[in-house]
């Protein structure tokens, strides 16, 4: 080790939710752990979320019809090996981000699950519309209220083994670490910049710690599967890039064209969705902001004023402020880049290729194939954190 590197067990890159639930779950079990992040623990996608997380806990649903759904979704490219461990660990997830302080909206005595693209069964738990926030703030105390140490403003610029440890530089800082956790998330900021398009993205979402790892010699699969978000906000302008919830539709709002008419299933998967938007558009039968942008409606009117004061409270007053009642008047909406769907190669320890490298949420592949369902993202972000955390201290002890 070098004289002015300091010296952890693990070393966890990103403030996420799969970072942080790596961080957590590595502290708890006794590690020395450091976090270093590109800047404040809360600047992440993962605050953002604010659909739901999917857990199987219907009476009419199981981890294998939650399964079967990514299978699907995925058109057939999901790594099921990762898939089965994202659906049957989901409860317990679930129960552990309770544990944490997370309250998750409950209605009759069970917890209120809706429907949402590409599902078979309700299936998604929900925080009001600010799921991402509930969990990723639980995280953050957690992680606080810890023993581990945190870098801000300190991204990950090298990674390199030295004398059988990982040398990272991050900021200004040298760490040096039996095991490196990667939770720096995806890159469709940076990509839609370079684009020119909107994306519901963090501009911290940059990409570089995955070109570090593959760098180094980690796999990677699927990296060309950009997804969009169906739902992009496309007027007004402050809302242009706002991703609407997917429990919009979920809850009764359906797309329709110029002429009022509905012409795709609302509730499909991601990709479907987005690609009838575009064609409908390109047919001549969307319609055109104020500003000039091409976008279709999307009819929330159909949202009884009961669920959506429950379950849609922040996009009701995100839209109320910009002088919009979605429930009284159609709102534009146009596909806005929004998620990676491959990443860096995991096994089902969440470690990568590169030995003692491991890598969790957006970042790694694999789970979601190349089309990942809504609500599965904040799932994985927490059952590979978890395990990620885990099994980089027993391979750092080992
Ligand atoms: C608007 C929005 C709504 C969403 N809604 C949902 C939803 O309802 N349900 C769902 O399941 N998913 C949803 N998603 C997707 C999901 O939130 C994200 O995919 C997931 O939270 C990503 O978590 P993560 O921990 O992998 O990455 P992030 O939360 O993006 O965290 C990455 C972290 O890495 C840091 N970082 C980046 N580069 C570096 C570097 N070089 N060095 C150090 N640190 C770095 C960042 O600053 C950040 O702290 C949504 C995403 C968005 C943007």
């Amino acid at each position: 080790m070098s004289e002015s590197a300091r010296s952890f067990d693990v070393l966890v890159i990103g403030s996420g939710a799969s970072g942080l639930a790596a961080a957590v779950s590595a502290e708890r079990a006794g590690a020395r752990v450091a976090l270093a992040t590109k800047g404040s623990l809360q600047a992440n996608n993962s605050s953002k979320a604010q659909g739901g997380i999917q857990a199987s806990f219907g009476a009419d649903d199981s981890p294998e019809q939650h399964a079967q759904d990514i299978w699907r979704s995925s058109h057939e490219t999901a790594d099921m090996r990762l898939v089965e461990v994202l659906t049957g660990d989901a409860q317990s997830a679930i129960h552990w981000l309770e544990e944490l302080g997370v309250e998750f909206t409950r209605e009759d005595g069970g917890y209120r699950l809706a429907k949402c693209g590409g599902a078979s069964a309700k299936r998604l738990l929900q925080v009001g519309d600010r799921t991402g926030h509930a969990i990723t703030k639980q995280l953050r105390d957690a992680w606080e209220a810890g023993s581990g140490t945190s870098f801000l403003n300190a991204p990950l610029k090298e990674l390199s083994e030295v004398d059988g440890l990982w040398r990272a530089r991050v900021g200004e800082q040298t760490i040096d670490a039996g095991t490196i956790v990667l939770a720096a998330g995806g890159r469709c900021y940076a990509e839609a910049e370079r684009r020119g398009e909107l994306s519901t993205n963090h501009p911290n979402a940059t990409g570089e710690v995955t070109r570090i790892a593959v760098d180094l010699g980690a796999e990677a699969r699927d990296l060309d599967a950009l997804q969009y978000h169906p739902n992009g906000g496309a007027w007004p302008s402050n809302m242009q890039g706002y991703s609407i919830p997917e429990t919009t539709r979920a809850y009764g709002a359906v797309l329709v064209n110029a002429e009022g008419e509905e012409f795709t299933d609302s509730l499909g998967p991601r990709d479907a969705v987005s690609q009838a938007i575009f064609d409908e558009v390109e047919k001549g039968n969307g319609v055109t902001t104020p500003d000039g942008r091409p976008a279709v409606y999307l009819d929330t009117t159909r949202i009884p004023e009961s669920d959506a004061d429950v379950s849609l409270p922040y996009m009701l007053r995100r839209y109320r402020g910009a002088g919009i009642d979605p429930l009284r008047e159609k709102i534009y909406t146009y596909p806005v880049l929004h998620y990676q769907n491959g990443g860096l190669v995991i096994d089902t320890d969440a470690e990568t290729t590169l030995e003692g490298v491991y890598a969790c949420g957006e970042i790694a592949g694999g789970t979601h194939g190349r089309n990942r369902m809504m609500g599965n993202s904040l799932l994985e972000c927490v059952v590979f954190g978890r395990r990620a955390g885990r099994n980089a201290l027993e391979k750092a002890r080992s």
